[in-house]
C-alpha cells in the first residue's frame, strides 16, 4: 500500500497526513451531507446553515477516524513498536507501524484499542444529543457523529484480517495455530469479506446507487487486496526474522586503490559475485566501487584509469547483528539491490537482495 498527499501535524511523535483520496471523500460526504441528509431532517433552512454543518460533520469524521488511529497507536508505542505515520485516505484512516505486535496478547490490546475509542466516542455525543435540544440544526451533527463513531467501532470489529476485528481474531488463533497459519486462517475471512463487499457494491450499481455501490466495490477490492499483503508480509517478517544479516553477507577484502581499471577487469571481475566492491583509499576510508559505472568507461580509458579515480561512497549500510527482515525492508524502501555491511567504522561485507530472497524461497511453506 503506498499513500501519497500533505502532510498535517505531528502529535506523538506521529505524523500526521492527508492522502489526495481524502479530498474525494471529504467532497462527497459534505455533498450528501448538505444535499440530502441534514435538509431532510431539519428542512426550510438557509443552504449555507446545511453546507456549514455538513463541512464540521465531515471534519468531525475525520477527527473521529485519527482519534481510532491514535489509540491503535499509542498502544502500539508503549509495546516498543515505533509508528511514523498515520494516513487518513478515501476508506478511513491508517496507522503505518514499524514492526509486528511480538505477542498474541500486544496484538489483541493494539487492535482492540481503536474500536474502543470509537465506542467511547459514540456514548460521548450520544450523551451530548440528549441533552441538547433535539429540533435543532445542531443536534442533527451529534447524532450523525454518535451513528459515524459507532459504525466506525462496530465495522472495524469484522473478523476480516486485516481490519481491526480480523487482528483480534488472528491473535485469539496465533497462541494455538502459531502465527503463520493463524494469519492465513484471518486473511481467508478477510479475503472472502473483501469479495462480498465487491458483489453488495456491484448489485448497488445495478439498483442505480452508483457513489454508494462504486465506493463499496473499491472499499472491497482494497480490503481483499489488504489481506493478501498483510500475509505475504507476515509470512516474510517471520522467516526473516530468523536470520540475521552476518549469517548471510559476502565478507569481502578491499581491493588497493592504487590498481589499475584494466587490471581489475582482467583479474578481479571474473571472480566478483557483487557489482558493489570496497576499496581500501590511502588515507584509510573505504569508498566503493560499482560496477555498473565501470561498463560506461570506453575500453581505451581502461589502462589509465585507477580505482581510485572511478569510486564513490555509499551512503546506504546495514549492521552485522540487524535482522534480515528490517535490513530487507531498509533495501526494498530505499531500492538497493545491494547494501554494504558496517560495523562503526568498519566495512565488513556486501549483503545482496537476491540472496535474501534466496532464503525466502527456500523456506516457504507451499
Ligand atoms: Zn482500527
Amino acid at each position: 500500500m503506498s499513500f501519497r498527499g500533505i502532510k498535517l501535524f505531528k502529535i506523538f511523535g506521529i505524523e500526521v497526513n492527508l492522502d489526495y483520496s481524502w479530498f474525494i471523500a471529504f467532497f462527497l460526504i459534505t455533498l450528501s451531507l448538505a444535499e440530502g441528509f441534514y435538509p431532510s431532517m431539519y428542512p426550510n433552512l438557509p443552504k449555507v446553515y446545511y453546507y456549514l454543518v455538513s463541512i464540521l460533520s465531515a471534519v468531525m469524521l475525520f477527527v473521529s477516524v485519527l482519534l481510532h488511529e491514535l489509540s491503535h497507536s499509542l498502544v502500539a508505542i508503549r509495546y516498543g513498536i515505533p509508528v511514523k505515520d498515520i494516513y487518513l485516505f478515501i476508506f478511513g484512516g491508517v496507522a503505518l507501524f514499524q514492526d509486528e505486535a511480538k505477542t498474541p496478547s500486544q496484538e489483541f490490546k493494539i487492535a482492540i484499542a481503536g474500536p474502543l475509542m470509537s465506542f467511547f466516542l459514540a456514548s460521548v455525543f450520544f450523551t451530548l444529543t440528549y441533552y441538547y435540544p433535539k429540533n435543532d440544526l445542531f443536534n442533527g451533527f451529534l447524532n450523525y457523529i454518535t451513528i459515524v463513531n459507532f459504525f466506525l467501532g462496530a465495522f472495524n470489529l469484522i473478523p476480516a484480517f486485516p481490519l481491526d476485528g480480523g487482528r483480534v481474531f488472528r491473535s485469539i488463533l496465533w497462541g494455538k495455530y502459531g502465527i503463520l497459519k493463524a494469519t492465513e486462517i484471518a486473511s481467508t475471512v478477510g479475503k472472502y469479506f473483501g469479495i462480498t463487499l465487491m458483489i453488495l457494491g456491484i448489485i448497488m450499481i445495478f439498483k442505480g446507487s452508483f457513489i454508494n455501490g462504486f465506493w463499496l466495490l473499491f472499499l472491497g477490492f482494497f480490503i481483499k487486496r489488504a489481506s493478501k499483503e498483510a500475509l505475504v508480509s507476515t509470512t516474510l517478517n517471520y522467516i526473516l526474522s530468523r536470520f540475521r544479516v552476518d549469517n548471510i553477507m559476502r565478507v569481502m577484502n578491499p581491493l588497493r586503490s592504487d590498481m589499475s581499471v584494466a587490471d581489475f577487469m582482467s583479474f578481479v571481475r571474473p571472480t566478483l559475485s557483487t557489482y558493489l566492491y570496497p576499496v581500501l583509499m590511502e588515507d584509510g576510508r573505504i569508498l566503493f566501487l560499482d560496477l555498473r559505472d565501470l561498463f560506461k568507461i570506453p575500453y581505451y580509458q581502461q589502462e589509465e584509469l585507477l580505482l581510485k579515480d572511478i569510486v564513490k561512497p555509499i551512503e546506504f549500510s546495514v549492521f552485522p547483528e540487524e535482522k534480515l527482515s528490517k535490513a530487507y525492508a531498509y533495501m526494498k524502501k530505499e531500492r538497493l539491490d545491494e547494501v554494504p555491511v558496517r560495523y562503526k567504522d568498519t566495512f565488513l561485507g556486501i549483503l545482496k537482495a537476491s540472496d535474501i530472497e534466496d532464503i525466502i524461497r527456500n523456506n516457504y511453506r507451499k
